[in-house]
Formats: structure tokens, sequence, C-alpha cells
């Protein structure tokens, strides 16, 4: 038996939570949401998912913040978290990856890009776990 992995997304838009959700629950993954940052690393500490897709424009607390506070903290340190960005900004791939983002991922969403960029993630951190991860 396999326990779908769970992935929290945090997005303001609810048309792309929306879409995401699509996605991500076609592929068979459990999905939690947060529509602002302070909800997104409250869940997060709640919830500890799997995997963390982080929209980088939000109100108030940016996906940037979000992500280092994230990094932060020890108990959640070690899930993945892939940055959504609505328009490709100028640095803002080095941004992300210095914030702590794993990978980065730009609208509009791509759903083969973002199915193959989620499920690497996952299997990289699985990878990572020395084999704790999956008992
Ligand atoms: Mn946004």
């Amino acid at each position: 038996m396999t326990i779908a992995e769970k992935i929290l997304v945090v997005e303001d838009n609810p048309l792309n939570l929306e879409l995401l959700r699509d996605i991500l629950l076609a592929e068979g993954y459990d999905v939690i949401e947060a529509s602002d940052g302070a909800a997104g690393i409250e869940i997060a500490r709640l919830e500890r998912p799997d995997l963390i897709l982080m929209d980088l424009q939000l109100p108030g607390i940016d996906g940037f913040e979000v992500t280092r506070r994230i990094r932060a903290d020890a108990r959640l340190a070690s899930i993945p978290i892939i940055a959504v960005t609505a328009h490709a900004m100028k640095g803002d791939d080095e941004r992300a990856r210095a914030a702590g983002c794993a990978a980065f991922v730009t609208k509009p969403i791509e759903v083969r890009e973002l199915v193959a960029v989620v499920a690497e993630s996952l299997r990289r951190r699985g990878s990572l776990d020395g084999g704790g991860g999956s008992a």
C-alpha cells in the first residue's frame, strides 16, 4: 500500500490554486492549501507536508521570506520547496534558490513540467532521507 504524499500549495490566486490542486489531485497526491504566507508557515508546522509549492508573489510576507522562515525551522528544513512565479522576473530563479527553494517553475503552469518537477523533488528528498522516510 502506498500512502499519498502530502503537498502544501501556498498560492493567493484562487484560479491558480484551483489549477494546481486539480493537477496534483489527478497525480494522486494529497493537497493542502494556504492563501498567504503566514498561513503557509502555520500549516507547514501543523501538517509537515512532503513538499511545498510556493507562489513567490504573495500578499504580506512574500514567498521568498516564507521560504527562508520554513528553512530556518529545523523540523521543516528538509521539506523541498518549489517556487512558482507569475512571470520570470530577472533574477527570481537565483533569489528563489538563495532563499532555499529546490526548484523553480514559471506561470503559466505547464502541466507536464510541473508534474515532472514535483516527482523529481520528492524522489530526491527520498534519496536524501537515508531510508527513514518511507516507514
Ligand atoms: Mn500570487
